[in-house]
């Protein structure tokens, strides 16, 4: 058990070192297990503590993912890719709608279903009639050509099949043949007082609009300047720059949006839409801000000069410098100070 604590701490060590270290711990660990078998456990514990330093001063670390930008693009792809992949499929096809009484309450009664099922409207292709029974339903038989192999919405244990229904309310769901959208928004039927009866068509899979989608990316755009500086800094210039920047923002949004449909709520999803835009705004431009112009890729190395006391008279902030040579990034670290929060220097 020791030994396998050993190995997994050892993969925090930086590879090169990771033979060496390892053989020093077993050492380590043999001697310990003679002397106190019960602390040895205690004792690999420290092995992470350990571990976890050599990585943080690791004289010659990884370059991280996001550092050149064909990595932060691929790195980006694959993330759309799997957020589209597992995303979850829709639990109803989108011809699938429900028919409601217009107001309250949204059931029908089984007279009422016989009624619309005698004088369906044209595009309408099958209507079937439900009833929930605690987790189980009852449904008309002809609910397999409504649903053709998906779940009945809200009823986890399936429906079973019944010809009478008997008085009191139920659920009316159809499938209508046209293709797009919704062919209407209301149905009548004849009533048995001689009247007509107004029922609502209701989508039960309306998808996500595009325009819908686009209003919430306005949103989080509109309420990212109140909390993070809008400007994607002062080095991004020339088509690549911002053709990067649009990359990052189209694959980012991708995933967000695809990610979102995970949640089962409309509302919520809206909300994880809405949450996640602004983060993937934000990141984009705290990103561009932290690249070389040129060459797009990590600022790297940074170093601080001078202290607090400067602010007036002297700059005070942090330099970072491009991994090819390219320039450097003066980042101020007051927003007090007279200078540019941040000045590239080309060298
Ligand atoms: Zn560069």
């Amino acid at each position: 058990m020791t030994g396998a604590i050993l190995r997994l701490a050892s993969w925090i060590v930086p590879r090169g070192r990771r033979a060496d270290w390892l053989a020093e711990w077993r050492a380590e660990l043999h001697y310990v297990a003679r002397v106190d078998h019960a602390g040895a456990a205690g004792f690999t514990r420290g092995a992470f503590r350990d571990a976890l330093w050599l990585r943080r001063h690791d004289p010659h670390p990884r370059e991280p993912l996001f550092a050149s930008p064909v990595r932060t693009l691929a790195a980006l792809a694959v993330l759309a890719a799997v957020a589209g992949i597992c995303r979850p499929a829709p639990r109803l096809p989108k011809d699938v709608i429900a028919i409601r009484s217009h107001g309250s309450p949204l059931s029908l009664t089984y007279d009422e279903y016989r009624i619309l099922e005698a004088h369906r409207p044209e595009g309408i292709e099958a209507v079937a009639f439900y009833r929930k029974l605690s987790k189980r339903a009852v449904a008309t038989r002809s609910m397999d050509a409504v649903l053709r192999g998906h779940a009945l919405p809200g009823v986890s244990g399936g429906y079973s099949v019944a010809d009478d229904f008997g008085p009191g309310p139920g659920y009316v769901i159809a499938r209508f043949s046209t293709t797009g959208n919704l062919p209407w928004w209301h149905i009548t039927i004849p009533s048995p007082d001689g009247g007509h009866e107004l029922l609502d068509c209701v989508p039960l899979n309306p998808g996500q609009r595009v325009l819908a989608v686009l209003f919430i990316f306005g949103v989080a755009v509109i309420i990212l300047p109140a909390l993070t500086t809008f400007s994607p800094g002062a080095p991004v210039r020339g088509h690549r720059a911002w053709m990067f920047f649009a990359a990052k923002l189209g694959l980012g949004m991708t995933a967000v949006y695809f990610a979102s449909a995970a949640l089962a709520e409309p509302g919520l999803t809206a909300f994880g839409l809405l949450v996640g835009f602004f983060l993937v705004v934000r990141w984009a431009l705290e990103d561009q801000r932290r690249r070389c112009p040129i060459c797009l890729r990590y600022l790297a190395s940074p170093v601080s000069f001078g202290c607090l006391g400067h602010i007036l008279l002297d700059w005070h902030g942090s330099e970072f410098i491009c991994p090819e040579g390219h320039g450097l990034l003066q980042v101020s670290a007051s927003p007090a100070s007279p200078y540019a929060p941040q000045h590239w220097v080309r060298l």
